[in-house]
């Protein structure tokens, strides 16, 4: 089968979350299935420093609106793990200094730039090759489904041509203004409530959903909660809709990336029959933050994360006072909305012998994280699959998590320190104070600690299961276009 993945990042070239390690790895397991598959995202600034000059694949592709065009090359930035990128050039609208948004707030033509990202993938694809499935990622490129079913509904080449889309977050779905429809060259008869309207607004993400042939998300929990009211964030009427065509596959881990075994960004390889590596990577963790004097009683609880309202700071915050009464240590790596980023460094400077904070995106401290640390604290508010507590049961570093999407689906807290890791419920500061607690506790008990470890450790969490079950939707979807 030939699939194209049209996304608005990859690592490693770009990447803000999660998405970027899904559209980097999954391809490549893909391929070692059998399976062709070609990437495309954008040239932003960021991938241009990275791979400058590639060679062109297409000089010239026509993107229209209403009143001029506009003209990207695609660019070819070769083949790596069997799987060919195509990067879609366009400087006015993907060389700038972020992908999505200042600091001041998203760019005000991001409809323009993922619309137009959309279509050039589309009309690329009919030079370069009509693959048998198109696989699309979030608000970003959900507009592909649309226009495909829309405005190229006519193009033979296009007609049995399905599209799969997976939403990586729910909380994020692209709405603007609705004189957009017109921007896009999209009918306005499709803005109405049963296709791109949302209260008034386009909502690309809920286009995505009306007009892919399924749609995947990446836990099973999360495949439930979107149909409810409280994470559906109003999308869970449409959604539901969707239900019979609605998978949830959990996220693998590309172990040869996170792996410690093999991880070239961390001071000593450790593996489970062998953790003596782990201490050095401590004591590296530490160092990397500036802390002197921790001694191996004292647990180092690790954070690496964007700094936005779903990944339960706020929590974090709450319990400061009482956590710093613990025997531990707090490091925090992350960037995002400057609200947290305040909050944070005002959090650490009221608390420097305990609690330290790195304000950035740090590919190299995050697996410095991942190793050095015992704990790993996520205690997301909602979190759709969460790689970052998968990682942690590969590094040894054991996962404190609210019991939410992907984290439900992967931590497993038993009496004794029987599972993986520790979890809580409840959606408050003194659950997830009460959870800390348990895992601070069991780490005193080395013997219990080491066994908890080893049991994340020696758990399969790689792509092999994940990306069977993609195989399995684009076959279902294939066969029901044809
Ligand atoms: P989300 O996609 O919601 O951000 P995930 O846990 O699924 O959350 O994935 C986050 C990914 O982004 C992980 O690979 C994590 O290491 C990485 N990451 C997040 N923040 C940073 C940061 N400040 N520096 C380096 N890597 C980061």
């Amino acid at each position: 089968m030939y699939i194209v993945f049209a996304a608005s990042e990859c690592a490693p070239w770009a990447k803000t979350g999660g998405l970027a390690d899904v559209v980097s790895a999954l391809p490549r397991t893909l391929v070692k299935l059998g399976h062709r598959v070609s990437v495309f995202i954008p040239y932003y600034r960021q991938v241009a420093k990275a791979v400058p000059d590639p060679p062109v694949a297409l000089q010239s592709v026509t993107i229209p609106f209403p009143s001029y065009n506009r003209f990207v090359r695609i660019l070819d930035g070769g083949v790596a793990g069997g799987v060919q990128t195509y990067f879609v050039d366009c400087p006015e609208l993907f060389d700038r200094e972020s992908l999505y948004a200042t600091p001041s707030g998203d760019y005000p033509d991001n409809a323009e730039r993922f619309g137009l990202l959309s279509r050039a993938v589309i009309e690329a694809s009919k030079v370069l090759g009509v693959p048998d499935v198109f696989h699309v990622h979030d608000w970003q490129t959900a507009m592909l489904a649309v226009l495909l079913r829309s405005v190229y509904y006519f193009d033979p080449v296009f007609r049995h041509v399905p599209a799969v889309l997976t939403i990586h977050n729910a909380g994020y779905q692209g709405w603007f203004p609705p004189k957009t429809i017109e921007t896009l060259l999209l009918p306005w008869d499709m803005f109405t409530l049963d296709k791109l309207e949302h209260y008034d607004t386009l909502d690309f993400l809920k286009g995505g959903i009306v007009y892919s042939d399924a749609i995947t998300t990446v836990s099973r929990t999360y495949a439930e909660e979107i149909q409810t009211a409280e994470f559906g964030n109003g999308l869970e009427d449409i959604i539901r809709r969707r239900s019979g065509d609605l998978f949830g596959i959990l996220n693998g881990v590309d172990y040869e990336e996170w792996n410690p075994l093999v991880d070239s960004h961390i001071a000593a390889h450790y593996s489970a029959d062998n953790l003596a590596g782990k201490k050095e990577c401590r004591r590296d963790l530490l160092h990397a933050f500036g802390f002197e004097d921790v001694g191996e009683s004292t647990a180092i609880i690790g954070v690496v994360s964007r700094f936005a309202t779903q990944k339960g700071f706020d929590f974090i915050v709450d319990i400061m006072d009482k956590l710093v009464e613990e025997d531990m240590v707090l490091v925090i790596l992350g960037n995002g909305e400057e609200y947290y980023e305040r909050l944070l460094v005002e959090m650490a400077s009221r608390y420097p012998a305990k609690v330290r904070v790195q304000v950035k995106f740090d590919n190299v401290i995050a697996h410095k994280i991942e190793a050095g640390a015992d704990i790993f604290l996520m205690p997301s508010r909602y979190e759709p699959g969460g790689l970052n507590q998968i990682y942690s049961l590969k590094y040894g570093t054991v996962p404190v998590v609210r019991a939410t999407g992907g984290l439900e689906d992967t931590i497993d807290e038993q009496p004794f320190g029987g599972g993986n890791g520790f979890k809580f419920w409840g959606y408050s500061p003194s659950a997830l104070m009460d959870a800390l607690h348990r895992a601070l506790g069991t780490f005193q008990n080395k013997d219990e600690w080491t066994r908890m470890m080893r049991r994340g450790m020696t758990q399969d969490f790689s792509w092999d299961k994940p990306a069977h079950e993609y195989v399995r939707v684009y076959e279902r979807v294939v066969e029901n276009r044809s």
